[in-house]
């Protein structure tokens, strides 16, 4: 059947020409200036995030992977050293473990909000373990005031993964609030995305910050004098783009809520699927929505269909860490306990389409979409409402 409307995944060109001219005059200025690596407009746009995320720092470095590991660096952090993490994030979060060279311990999600399980993590926690790195996945934020309490009590340090949650908060804290320092990713598909890569450390810690800016260059601090370093730097044409797109952040996020509960509306009732949870108090960004079905065998079909209708719904994500075969098992990594949640949401999951420039006409034909697929097929239909799993063990 012939889709009678398409629906992309991302907005990438739209949002561009929405805001074109504050983009195009803030690429010419970096242009023009003759200054392009940590030149003015990198300075400019580190002191704008700092201020944004109401941390006394922010260091802008070449890739959200590389945030995290060199802020493991800059904290010490390495051979034979474990970092505890959840299993279902994206890859990155157990790769820039794994490039430190600590050992990186997988656990379980909560089931409702797919975040790590704070009492997961204590069951994993070794005299080795370092560090925690909660992600705020999806776009939500991760129960941080369970796991600073568990990190206080053991001494732990923790970096927050934020690649996924720009100008997210939880119920009484920001990011980069309660962690050590929280990391971001600016590739363009994230809710603050420029044309290319790009990441940034955010911290109130004056050391880790020194740490992480000689380490992105080349060991340097000082011309001509260098330690142990690496290239990683944010490039200050991808400062100014971004400079011009934060502006714009905020008003881009609750649009992406706004999307979410139109979604959540209209789905509300299916009997075929799961809805995200939403946590009180949480502001949620919605950098996916994600639904799941009620059985794993309805998975494939359904996002079939979709796509099938110009629905451009994809999985985030199919195969999970510790289902990855390039991952060095057993030298760069370990499991700690079982991973059923994290095993029901790669084999449930979908992504919807969701970005501010979606129109509620969009919406409501990706909803339509699952709505004819679910009457075609009653019995992926299980007993209870299409309401978020809260029968939940922290959530
Ligand atoms: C995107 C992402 C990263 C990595 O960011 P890059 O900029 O692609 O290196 C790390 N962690 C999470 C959770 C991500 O979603």
């Amino acid at each position: 059947m012939a889709a009678a409307m398409k629906v992309g995944f991302y907005g990438h060109v739209q949002q561009y020409k929405n805001i074109q001219a504050e983009i195009d005059a803030n690429i010419k200025a970096v242009l023009e200036s003759g200054e392009y690596v940590q030149g003015p407009m990198l300075k400019r746009f580190e002191k704008e995030l700092a201020e944004f995320c109401g941390t006394k720092f922010a260091a802008g470095v070449g890739n959200g992977t590389d945030a995290i590991w060199l802020t493991l660096m800059a904290m010490g952090i390495g051979p034979g050293d474990e970092v505890v993490t959840h299993a279902n994030t994206f890859f990155a979060t157990a790769e820039a473990i794994w490039i430190a060279g600590a050992t990186a311990v997988l656990v379980d999600c909560c089931p409702a909000t797919k975040n790590i399980c704070p009492k997961k993590i204590e069951a994993a926690i070794t005299p080795k373990t370092k560090a925690i790195i909660p992600v705020h996945l999806y776009g939500q934020c991760a129960d941080m005031k369970a796991i600073k309490k568990i990190a206080d009590a053991r001494g732990l340090k923790i970096i927050e993964d934020n690649a996924q949650a720009f100008d997210a908060h939880g119920d009484g804290f920001a990011i980069g609030e309660l962690g050590a320092a929280a990391t971001t990713s600016f590739i363009i598909q994230k809710n603050l995305g420029t044309f290319g890569d790009g990441g940034a450390v955010v911290t109130n810690d004056a050391a880790i910050d020194a740490r992480v800016r000689v380490l992105r260059n080349h060991g340097s601090g000082k011309r001509n004098v260098h330690s142990f370093g690496f290239n990683s730097r944010l490039d200050d044409l991808h400062a100014g783009i971004l400079s011009a797109k934060m502006r714009h952040i905020r008003e881009w996020n609750d649009l992406r809520r706004k999307w979410a509960a139109r979604y959540t509306e209209g789905l509300f009732g299916c009997r075929s699927i799961d809805l995200p949870y939403e946590k009180p108090g949480y502001r949620h960004v919605f950098h996916l929505y994600v639904i799941e079905t009620k059985r794993p065998q309805d998975r494939d079909p359904l996002l079939a269909f979709l796509n099938e209708r110009g629905v451009d719904a994809k999985t985030h994500y199919s195969i999970p860490i510790h289902r990855q075969d390039g991952y060095p098992w057993g030298k760069g990594a370990r499991i700690a306990g079982g991973l059923d949640n994290a095993e029901a949401n790669a084999a449930c999951c979908i992504s919807m389409p969701m970005y501010p420039e979606l129109t509620a006409e969009q919406v409501d034909y990706c909803v339509a979409a699952v709505r004819e697929w679910e009457k075609e097929n009653p019995g992926a239909c299980m007993e209870g409402p299409g309401l978020a799993r809260k029968d939940t063990c922290c959530d």
